[in-house]
């Protein structure tokens, strides 16, 4: 028996009673895989280290899901991500762009709305608890070890499902890991959002002076405008003469130009959504595992922030009286840990739309890396047109002789660098969790062959 308590915890632990499902980690592919094994019956427990669900589609302001269709019609994602879109519209939290992507959200209600899906599936949640260790066995996690302000706490389970996007339970029991590729590594953001926004203003300034289609903008039946715009430095963007202005009177620093992005969020007038800055220092490559990095980030990123909202005041139309309403708790760590599992989905696979026997996920994201320093170029390179790419059920899977009761869900899915840089969009992560719940409780009750996950068949 191996108990691989960290060596510098010395605490006395309580066993809690026993579950039949254990999912560490509550953000897309965690709430997707807890909802999913609930409803199939098995008693389920999902056990998270911050106070909410969703991840870093909340906790990291990470709004809205980038669409993963092959038209308006098409989508790629079905099952349990439709739901919850068409859950979050109703709860006056969602809507649909007119690209027919329905994933754009409000963070907060989306907290409220996965809250009553995960409670309504008999799911336990178990808030503020970080997992910090496993107890292996055989070749089996037997249970988990996690911390919260009332000491050490153990829950033995039969199938785990790791989907705590580092990949903690992958790194805790041993199977095998990789993280970054060749000291490449994706950029982490720090997203912020602002209120007081005239959004009508912001609106018709896009219609009137977009050129390039790169500043959509949607009026809703309802009265909600959902828009976008951005900027960098590698295209002449909508926005660019205010940048030019921006950087020529040092109103903005290099490095909060060089990527910005906004959409404003449904059900939420005056509202608007940044995704940045992105924390890309010259001459170091940033570690998303490694927590003086990562408090340096969150310093640093919240200089960014501050600069980049007074730049938005004094210069966008409709930014005047807006304000600095919510700077994300969570760090938008992009990727860190990678399982190495029975299947490591490539590149290749992305580029050449490769389908699988055993596909639990339809996707036509382009390989999308955000550079970690700045003056590095990102990747955005797509599958074929009108096509799109399977994510294999082998790719959640440890390999064969190492664990044999962990499936791995999410942005921490087997895949290599390059891949998970199409794989990790939310809808992807959800068809992923909805997979893993389902073969978890498949595993406990009929333990024979494996069928498709819902969200390919529905
Ligand atoms: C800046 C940024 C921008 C992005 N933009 C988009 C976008 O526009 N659209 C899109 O679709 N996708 C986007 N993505 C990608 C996508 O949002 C993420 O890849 C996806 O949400 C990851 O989901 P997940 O469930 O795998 O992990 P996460 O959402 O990271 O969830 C992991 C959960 O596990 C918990 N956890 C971690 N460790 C432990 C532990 N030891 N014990 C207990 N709990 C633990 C965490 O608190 C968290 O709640 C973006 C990502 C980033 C960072």
């Amino acid at each position: 028996m191996t108990v691989n308590l960290m060596p510098e915890i010395k605490l006395n632990y309580k066993e809690l009673s026993p579950c039949d499902v254990l999912v560490a980690g509550g953000g897309s592919a965690g709430v997707a895989a807890a909802i999913s094994s609930g409803r199939a019956g098995a008693k389920t427990i999902l056990i998270e280290k911050s106070s909410f669900l969703g991840g870093v589609a909340t906790g990291g302001l990470v709004t809205p899901m980038m669409k993963n269709a092959l038209d308006a019609k098409t989508l790629l994602t079905k099952g349990l991500f439709l739901e919850i879109c068409d859950r979050l519209g109703k709860a006056g939290g969602g809507g649909v762009f007119k690209d027919g992507n329905p994933g754009w959200f409000n963070p907060e209600i989306y907290k409220c709305v996965l809250d009553k899906m995960c409670l309504e599936a008999n799911v336990q949640l178990m808030f503020e608890n970080q997992i910090i260790s496993t107890e292996t066995e055989n070749k089996e996690i037997k249970k988990v070890f996690f911390i919260n302000k009332s000491g050490c706490f153990s829950i033995q389970a039969k199938e785990f499902i790791d989907c705590t996007g580092d990949g903690d339970l992958i790194a805790l029991a041993g199977v095998s890991y990789e993280s970054g590729a060749n000291n490449h590594r994706q950029a982490m953001s720090l997203r912020f959002m602002m209120s007081g926004v005239e959004l009508k203003d912001l609106a018709k300034w896009l219609q009137e002076n977009d050129k390039t289609g790169d500043s959509p903008v949607h009026f809703l039946d309802n009265g909600d405008i959902l828009l976008s715009s951005a900027y960098t430095f590698e295209r002449e963007w909508t926005l660019k003469p205010f940048f030019d202005r921006a950087l020529k009177n040092n109103d903005l620093e290099k490095e909060d130009a060089a990527y910005f992005q906004i959409f404003s969020v449904p059900g939420s007038p005056g509202l608007i959504a940044f995704n940045c800055p992105r924390i890309t220092p010259e001459n170091k490559t940033l570690d998303p595992l490694n927590n003086e990095d990562t408090s340096w980030v969150l310093t640093h990123g919240r200089q960014m922030i501050k600069r980049i909202s007074n730049f938005c005041k004094k210069y966008l139309p409709g930014f005047k009286d807006s304000y600095i309403c919510q700077i994300a708790p969570t760090i938008g760590v992009r990727e860190s840990r990678r399982l190495i599992g029975q299947y490591v989905l490539s590149a290749d696979d992305v580029l050449s739309g490769k389908k699988f026997e055993d596909a639990i996920a339809n996707s036509n994201w382009p390989i999308d890396i955000h550079p970690s320093k700045i003056g590095e170029k990102g990747q955005l390179r797509h599958p074929p047109k009108n096509d799109y790419y399977q994510i294999p059920l082998r790719s959640l899977l440890p390999k064969e002789n190492e664990i044999k009761n962990l499936i791995v869900a999410g942005r921490c899915l087997s895949a290599t660098f390059e891949a998970q840089g199409s794989a990790r969009i939310q809808a992807n992560c959800w068809a992923m969790g909805e997979a893993a719940g389902n073969l978890a409780a498949k595993r406990i009750n009929l333990p024979k062959n494996l069928t498709k996950a819902n969200n390919i068949t529905a």
